[in-house]
């Protein structure tokens, strides 16, 4: 007996014109046999059957349907589907390539009891066939598609709505004369220093719309900018939708059959100075930044998860939630920079002394990963009553019954010292988690110590913190 019980799912269905064909109940007996011997269970609930369909309803199989929207779940509840035959799968070939390639692709094999699984280099050989088969029959529909738009793109052709400053006509890009003078305007208006921000909100002054019918922003303005579409290139990705992602390796510009706006040097001297705004006002990094207080980007909103950025005044300085400032979180969190710094502090020394507090464990990649202990004593009680039904169908005897019931018992006795032996190994991390950090809590305290150095400190033993405005409290989650 295997204590590695799976659990299988049968599907049953008579076929009208096999003359060999075996009543359902003969291929439920078979089923069940195979899977006795190959160390499954079958459920009562995952037997699918099609049988004593006829007229419109042949078509339908909703057995099979349930079938595969079972083996669809996430995880899915069983890890074969038995059947009598392969043709009860499905009734040709295309049918049964792609509900194979559903159900394999979420791990599931599909086993025949009545013929044999074929070992050896030949079996391997007609698995890669299978596989490969299945993978050219999903694609094919979407390669399609795809390479009729790749061949226009290569014959320089227009594939999508036109870029400002051009139509579509006959699928050739055509200047528009509108709109025209205010590309050159973008380009030039850039080179001269003015900023993208102005350029949106001067072309929204005039009323002047985007190829979309929308309001201009800093980022439309900047795909023009980058767009070379204007020096007579099309530019298109193949592979997926990449509007604004412009370093996408998959990116292909080809030239294009229509007249540019600008000249090359315009665009080359445009990239080069976008490239340098770009460095100079990209996101700072953890270590480069120099923080003028310690919980700079430390404390989390609790109703969206972003930071808490600082506003206010020097006299004044609180934190409030970035996205709430730029109206995309619905929730204030405006606390006073002194007070919240206090809280945290206080937090942090109620945490080490009660010994009660979240302790991020960062394990290194060279170690085994941990296995979970509470889904496998689940996955163990779950197998502990399928045993028992498969006693109660008749499918074990009661010697085998007992048997399989102390393996798994064994198995849960097992994990559960895994996860005290676990529990006990966390307690002595955190004291000494405790015993490494507590001194550094007289330092966050000291007033004559630098904001940038406590910053560093803090950052040193704590991931992030959550800030909850309804109750005024934080959370601390420390790390190892
Ligand atoms: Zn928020």
């Amino acid at each position: 007996m295997n204590i590695e019980l799976k659990t299988a799912a049968a599907y049953i269905r008579v076929s009208t014109d096999d003359q060999t064909e075996l009543s359902p109940d003969s291929q439920i007996k078979l089923i069940r046999q195979f899977a006795k011997q190959h160390g499954y269970i079958v459920p009562k609930e995952f037997i699918f059957r099609d049988d004593g369909l006829s007229g419109k309803f042949a078509d339908k199989r909703p057995g099979f349907i349930q079938m595969i929207a079972n083996a669809k779940q996430d995880p899915p509840p069983f890890s074969a589907v038995l059947l009598w035959k392969f043709s009860r799968f499905a009734r040709n070939q295309e049918e049964s390539i792609f509900y194979k390639s559903i159900i394999r692709k979420k791990g599931i094999e599909v086993l025949s009891v009545s013929e044999p699984i074929i070992e050896g280099p030949f079996g391997s050989l007609i698995e890669r066939i299978i596989e490969w088969t299945d993978e050219y029959y999903c694609i094919r529909l979407s390669g399609e598609v795809k390479r009729g738009m790749t061949e226009k793109v290569e014959r320089g052709g227009a594939v999508s709505i036109p870029s400002f400053g051009y139509d579509i006509i006959d699928k050739k890009y055509v200047i528009n004369e509108d709109q025209a003078p205010l590309v050159k305007k973008i380009f030039s208006d850039f080179l001269n220093g003015k900023g993208i921000i102005p350029i949106a909100k001067e072309f929204n002054a005039m009323g002047i719309k985007t190829n979309r019918g929308g309001r201009w922003e800093n980022r439309t303005i900047e795909y023009i900018l980058r767009n070379p579409v204007y020096i007579g290139k099309i530019r298109w990705n193949p592979k997926r939708r990449t509007r604004r992602n412009y370093d996408d390796p998959d990116i292909m510009i080809v030239d294009g059959i229509h007249e540019p706006l600008i000249d090359t040097a315009t665009f080359e001297q445009t990239q080069a100075l976008l490239a340098d705004i770009k460095k100079k006002y990209r996101p700072y990094t953890h270590n480069e930044v120099k923080r003028e207080y310690m919980l700079h980007g430390l404390v989390k909103c609790s109703s969206c998860g972003a930071s808490l950025g600082i506003i206010g005044n020097r006299s004044n300085p609180a934190l409030q939630c970035v996205k709430y400032t730029h109206g995309k979180c619905g929730t204030s969190h405006y606390v006073n920079l002194k007070k919240i710094n206090s809280i945290v502090i206080d937090g942090i020394a109620i945490a080490f002394e009660s010994m009660n507090y979240d302790l991020i464990v960062k394990h290194d990649e060279s170690t085994a990963p941990e296995i979970d202990t509470e889904s496998l004593i689940a996955k163990d009680q779950l197998k502990l009553r399928r045993v028992k039904e498969a006693y109660e169908d008749g499918v074990y005897t009661l010697a085998e019954y007992k048997e399989s019931k102390e393996q798994i018992e064994e198995h849960i006795k097992a994990l559960s010292r895994v996860r005290e032996q676990r529990q006990n190994d966390i307690e002595d991390i955190k004291a000494n988690f405790v015993e490494k950090n507590k001194n550094a809590i007289a330092t966050l305290r000291d007033p004559s110590v630098d904001e940038s150095i406590k910053g560093e400190l803090l950052r040193s033993f704590v991931d992030h913190i959550v800030f909850f405005n309804n109750t005024g409290e934080v959370r601390i989650y420390f790390f190892e």
